[in-house]
């Protein structure tokens, strides 16, 4: 009896220590198993997301809800991007603070990811001459997602990234940018064969964000405020755009869900065309995220716009 008793507490004791260091181990390594990852628009976080899968902890930088070209970081969160595995940006001077963040960067294992680099740009022409970053001296539509052939590249640039990171899971992350890969294949088939049946090509949109996805599918994009929802247009250019509405007989005009339609709505009723919504995917808005929409669902939704405007 004696020496079961001594062997029940010597049970205890063992299971003690080992209760008492087993979860500070498994914490630890449950963390480096996780890269942290900050992506700041919302496609490259979607992408990160379907390649890392439970492997990452990805954080949208730029708000859900909120409009993405004059957005700006705090202090506070510039500090925690440069504190995280991997900071994934689109370049092109979509995000005007990412230079700050890359120039400030004294951790010298943070991998950061400019996923423009070495996709084909379109330069802007003479009516989107609007930089989204001022002091940027290139004239590049920084839209490449709204194309699912270069949103694939983008991709392809993220998953190089996670594995330069995670090398002991490149099959992981190449197996799931591989299953990414045939949905962006998928996606560019259905745009393909739906845009090449319409009658018409010419899309007037609120700002310039479609210029790739009209490069891919040979739609002609007009827009009332170039490049930068925020721009005005002249009274000039108001009544170009007017004249371009009544004389190419388009019976729909564009607005976005996340910037105001206000001068869409005067073009409308000034033309009397219809309003449609076509998302340029710089962020998504907090309800579509609730309902589990994604980048290639909002991207159908294009699509069925896009057929709706074009078709005679
Ligand atoms: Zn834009």
């Amino acid at each position: 009896m004696k020496k079961i008793m001594v062997s029940i507490i010597l049970l205890s004791i063992i299971s003690l220590t080992l209760y008492g260091c087993f979860p500070e181990k498994s914490n630890s390594e449950a963390e480096k198993n996780t890269l942290t990852v900050y992506a700041s628009i919302y496609p490259l976080y979607d992408f990160t997301k379907k390649i890392g899968k439970e492997k990452v902890n990805v954080h949208l930088i730029i708000p859900a809800g909120a409009e993405p070209h004059d957005w700006e970081p705090s202090a506070k969160l510039m500090a925690k991007i440069q504190e995280a595995d991997l900071f994934i940006y689109n370049g092109l001077g979509m995000e005007s603070w990412a230079e700050r963040i890359i120039q400030a960067v004294d951790h010298p294992d943070l991998i950061v990811v400019n996923t423009s680099d070495n996709i084909e740009w379109l330069e802007l022409g003479e009516e989107d001459d609007h930089h989204h970053d001022k002091e940027s001296k290139h004239s590049y539509d920084p839209h490449l997602w709204l194309d699912p052939l270069r949103a694939m590249q983008q991709a392809e640039h993220i998953k190089n990234a996670l594995i330069e990171a995670d090398s002991k899971n490149k099959d992981f992350y190449e197996d799931n940018f591989l299953k990414l890969k045939e949905e962006f294949l998928k996606l560019d088939k259905e745009y393909q064969i739906a845009l090449s049946q319409l009658s018409k090509n010419e899309i007037v949109v609120s700002h310039a964000a479609f210029g790739y996805l009209a490069d891919r599918y040979n739609l002609r994009q007009l827009s009332v405020s170039g490049l930068s929802p925020q721009a005005e247009p002249s009274p000039n250019e108001m009544a170009n755009l007017t004249d371009f509405i009544k004389e190419h007989n388009v019976e729909y005009i564009f607005y976005e869900p996340l910037s105001n339609s206000k001068l869409i709505e005067v073009i409308a009723e000034e033309t009397g065309v219809k309003m449609l919504t076509l998302n340029p995917l710089g962020n998504i808005t907090q309800e579509d995220l609730d309902e589990g929409k994604d980048y290639f669902s909002i991207m159908r939704e294009n699509l069925e716009s896009l057929k709706k405007a074009l078709t005679e």
